[in-house]
């Protein structure tokens, strides 16, 4: 039986299509159709042909030697490009920030969604970025594919596996425009849903005019993510002292010596003692900040279990009331346990050391060789804020691009 689709389809006698075996085969036929034209019609408007991008001459750029197949190539250019294009729409509709930014979550599942950054002011009330909004996106759009009974009976199997990323201006000439900003980075430290291995992925566009793929972990990005803090009984002077490479040559030009870092571990883990302000969450840190040969110093303030003071930015607040624009921060001190167990009975680490304060202070009253200073279960750890986020500020200038 020969069944014209149009036909079908205007009668909307679909009912009755379904009690006839033939007919459902007709119908069957008319939607997979449907779906190759589909099919078809995307392949015709594949952006990486629309932006005149051939996947095969993409060099795909990587200090880890992250090996990715052909495949997963040419679909992260494809979702760099969608990423691009939601931007680039976000941007065009007056997204009052006037730059924009999109990213494409690939879930451990294979599947995508994808978000910009939302604006409703200039500033940060009421603003997210696009990795944010996507991984939000993502998750929830999981959690709709579960019913009530699933989610009774097993975890939700939510892991960032990729984050395409692009920004709304023509795509790969704004090389710093694929790297998160601190306070994504901060989301990224967690743990629960990123992992190592996530990768951030960004075309760039070379001199010569073509492409390359550009592909960092968040490994690389936050080397010290999985690190656990504590604060330990035992007193400052019988730990061992890690001093990083970077923070040796930090350390002499601000002319500071061992001495003085286990004086502030001391003092910082003594306010952290001290603090009864830290009551809501049951998470407790302390900071010290040294700025313009002075100390400053700074402990966690609850408001709820989420809203809290991040006691290096309060530290940092008052150096800067202090000194003004020329306030310059020489070393920041953490002292707080970082391992917390939640209601269900998990463990978490969700840090001490805030990627979103380095950052805040970085861009204006620290420098990449501003000194943070953290313990660990036998240590003081001596590092800088480059040590802790290298591929932020480093990102374009350790490869070369041909
Ligand atoms: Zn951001």
């Amino acid at each position: 039986m020969k069944i014209n689709p149009v036909f079908n389809y205007k009668n909307s006698n679909i009912i009755n299509f379904k009690s006839q075996t033939t007919n459902n085969n007709a119908i069957d036929n008319t939607l997979k159709a449907k779906y190759s034209l589909v099919k078809c019609v995307k392949k015709k408007e594949s952006l990486t042909k629309k932006y005149g991008i051939n996947p095969d001459e993409v060099k795909v750029v990587s200090s880890e030697n992250i090996k990715i197949s052909n495949e997963e190539k040419k679909l992260l250019i494809e979702k760099i490009l969608e990423s691009h294009e939601l931007a680039k729409k976000n941007y065009n509709y007056g997204n009052i920030a006037r730059i924009s930014f999109a990213t494409n979550i690939g879930l451990a599942d294979g599947s995508w969604y994808l978000g910009t950054n939302f604006n409703n002011t200039r500033n940060d009330i009421s603003s997210i970025c696009g990795e944010r909004t996507a991984i939000v996106g993502a998750y929830n759009k999981l959690l709709k594919s579960h019913s009530i009974e699933e989610s009774n009976s097993a975890p939700l199997n939510f892991k960032v596996k990729y984050l395409a990323m692009a920004n709304h201006k023509d795509i790969g000439t704004d090389k710093n425009g694929a790297s998160p900003c601190a306070e994504c980075l901060s989301w990224l430290n967690t743990q629960r849903y990123f992992d190592n291995n996530t990768t951030i992925a960004s075309l760039e566009k070379n001199d010569n005019g073509k492409y390359s793929l550009r592909l960092n972990t968040i490994g690389q990005y936050l080397p010290y993510r999985n690190e656990v803090n504590y604060v330990l009984d035992k007193p400052c002077e019988e730990l061992d002292i890690k001093i990083s490479k970077n923070a040796i040559e930090s350390a002499k030009e601000k002319n500071m010596s061992k001495e003085d870092f286990i004086k502030i571990a001391k003092q910082t883990k003594n306010l952290y003692k001290k603090n009864q302000l830290a009551n809501v969450s049951g998470q407790n840190i302390a900071a010290t900040v040294i700025a313009n040969g002075e100390t400053f110093n700074g402990a966690k303030i609850d408001f709820s279990k989420r809203w809290f003071m991040e006691p290096a930015l309060y530290a940092a607040s008052k150096a800067i009331e202090k000194y003004g624009n020329e306030t310059k921060i020489d070393c920041i001190c953490y002292s707080g346990n970082s391992l917390y167990t939640d209601t269900y009975g998990s463990f978490h680490n969700d840090g001490v050391v805030s990627i979103k304060t380095l950052g805040f202070l970085e861009t204006k009253y620290a420098d990449r060789n501003t000194l943070v200073i953290s313990t660990d279960n036998d240590s003081i750890n001596i590092r800088t804020i480059d040590d802790y986020m290298p591929q932020k500020f480093k990102f374009h200038q350790t490869y070369e691009i041909k």
